[in-house]
C-alpha cells in the first residue's frame, strides 16, 4: 500500500520546511443504472453528465475520464487522502447548475468504491451513503471501503434543472415571436392548466393549442409530484421554443406533448429536460396520429400506411429497388403538415435528434440524410407511435 511520505523542500528565500505529501487514494463509482425488470440498453447503459468536486470545488478533467459517466461501468479517480469527493450529475453538472452535489465520500487510509443503485418507486429525498464493509479489492488489490447508496426519483428531480422565467427569457432567440415568448414564459410562470394557447404574432391570427398529457413515470418516482410546477418548468425553454416555432411556420395549430422531463425512463434526453415527444398534431382540417405501428401490425388502422405499403416493407429487404419502392410508397402518403412541420424541426438550429414513426436521425446536423424508420427493435421501434425532438443543448448528449 501506499504511504504518505514526508520529504525535505529547499528554497533561496526560506528555511528547509517539512511538507507531508498526502497518499493519492482512488475512488470509484459504479452507477447500477436501470435496476429494474426489463430495463432497456439505454437506461443499464445510461449516460450521464458530470463533474467532479474535490472539497467542493469541480476539477479540471483528467486523461482518462470518459466523456460521461456510463451506467454500470466502473469511473475512477484519484484524489489526495482527506479530500471529500463528489458529484455534480446531469444539468446540475453544466456552469449555472451545481447547486446539488450527491455521493460524497472522503477517502482516508483505504481507496473507496462507492454503488449507486438506480431504482424506482417513492423513496427518501437524500441520496445518502452507506459505508457497507472494508475489505482487499480483488482487482487493485488495495484495501478498499465499499460504500452503496441509491439513486431515484426525487435525486433526479434534484439534479435536473428547473428554470426560472427569466432563465428562459434569456436562453430563447431574441427575435422569438412575440406570441411564442408569452406562451413559453407563462410555461415557467407555472400553468394552472396543461394547455397553453401561443397567439402568434406572425402570421397575424395564428394560434397554436398545446396539450400537456399528464407524467406518469415522474408521478410514481418523486414524491407530491405535479407536473405544471415540477414537470414543464424543467424542460429546456429552447425544446418548447423548437417546437412552437416550428408550428408557427408550418401551421400546425394544435400541437399534444406527451412527455417531457422524466426521471426514470429512457435516455437522459428526457432525463435532462432536452426530450420532448409530440404524439398528435393538427390544423384546421386535419388531426394527424403520430403512429404508423400498424407497418408491423401492432398500431390502429390509420390513413398513412397502406395495404400496398404493408406489402413492400415486407418485400423491402430483398433488393435496393425493392427498399426504394417501399420508400416510395411511405412517401406518397406521409400528411403533408407532418411532412412541413418536421421539416421546420429538421432546419432548426435548436434541433439536434429527430425520431418519428417514419423517418429516424440522430443527428440533424450532419450530413448524413434521415433514415426511414423500420421499426427495428430498440430505437426506430420505439417511435413507431410518436415524434422525439433532442434539443440542441451543449454538454448532455
Ligand atoms: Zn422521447
Amino acid at each position: 500500500m501506499q504511504q504518505a511520505d514526508a520529504v525535505t523542500r529547499t528554497t533561496q528565500e526560506t528555511e528547509p520546511t517539512a511538507v507531508r505529501i498526502r497518499a493519492q487514494r482512488t475512488v470509484t463509482y459504479f452507477f447500477q443504472t436501470g435496476a429494474w425488470p426489463d430495463s432497456s440498453s439505454t437506461e443499464t447503459g445510461l449516460k450521464i453528465p458530470y463533474e467532479v468536486a474535490f472539497n467542493g470545488t469541480v476539477q479540471r478533467r483528467v486523461e482518462g475520464w470518459p466523456k460521461r459517466i456510463v451506467g454500470r461501468t466502473r469511473f475512477s479517480i484519484r484524489a489526495p487522502e482527506g479530500t471529500e469527493v463528489s458529484l455534480y450529475l446531469n444539468t446540475d453538472s453544466l456552469p449555472g447548475g451545481r447547486q446539488f452535489p450527491v455521493y460524497s465520500v472522503t477517502p482516508q487510509h483505504n481507496d473507496i468504491y462507492v454503488k449507486v443503485t438506480e431504482r424506482r418507486g417513492i423513496q427518501a429525498a437524500r441520496p445518502v451513503v452507506t459505508l457497507d464493509r472494508s475489505a482487499v479489492d480483488k482487482t487493485t488489490g488495495a484495501m478498499t471501503d465499499y460504500y452503496s447508496a441509491l439513486l431515484h426519483g426525487d435525486t433526479w428531480a434534484s439534479i435536473s434543472r428547473k428554470y426560472t422565467e427569466q432563465e428562459a427569457a434569456d436562453l430563447i432567440p431574441a427575435d422569438c415571436d412575440s406570441g411564442i415568448r408569452s406562451a413559453i414564459m407563462s410555461v415557467y410562470r407555472v400553468l394552472t392548466q396543461p394547455t397553453v394557447i401561443v397567439n402568434c404574432a406572425t402570421p397575424q391570427d395564428r394560434t397554436i393549442t398545446i396539450t400537456f398529457s399528464d407524467a406518469d413515470n415522474a408521478r410514481s418516482n418523486i414524491r407530491n409530484f405535479d407536473n405544471l410546477s415540477d414537470g414543464l418548468t424543467r424542460i429546456h425553454p429552447i425544446g418548447l421554443f423548437a417546437l412552437m416555432d416550428a408550428a408557427r411556420l408550418a401551421g400546425v395549430e394544435t400541437l399534444n406533448i406527451t412527455s417531457c422531463w422524466r426521471p426514470l425512463l429512457g435516455s437522459i434526453a428526457h432525463r435532462a429536460g432536452i426530450g420532448l415527444d409530440v404524439n398528435r398534431i393538427g390544423d384546421a382540417t386535419d388531426s394527424i396520429r403520430l403512429n404508423r405501428g400498424e407497418l408491423i401490425g401492432s398500431g390502429p388502422d390509420l390513413p398513412w400506411v397502406s395495404e400496398r405499403e404493408r406489402q413492400l416493407f415486407r418485400a423491402s429487404r430483398q433488393s435496393a429497388e425493392a427498399r426504394r419502392r417501399w420508400i416510395a410508397e411511405m412517401e406518397a402518403n406521409r400528411p403533408a403538415l407532418f411532412a412541413a412541420f418536421r421539416q421546420q424541426l429538421q432546419d432548426s438550429p435548436h434541433v439536434q435528434q429527430l425520431f418519428d414513426p417514419w423517418y429516424i436521425d440522430s443527428n440533424t446536423h450532419d450530413a448524413a440524410a434521415p433514415t426511414p424508420n423500420d421499426m427495428a427493435p430498440g430505437n426506430a421501434n420505439t417511435h413507431k407511435d410518436h415524434l422525439h425532438i433532442t434539443v440542441n443543448a451543449p454538454g448532455i448528449l
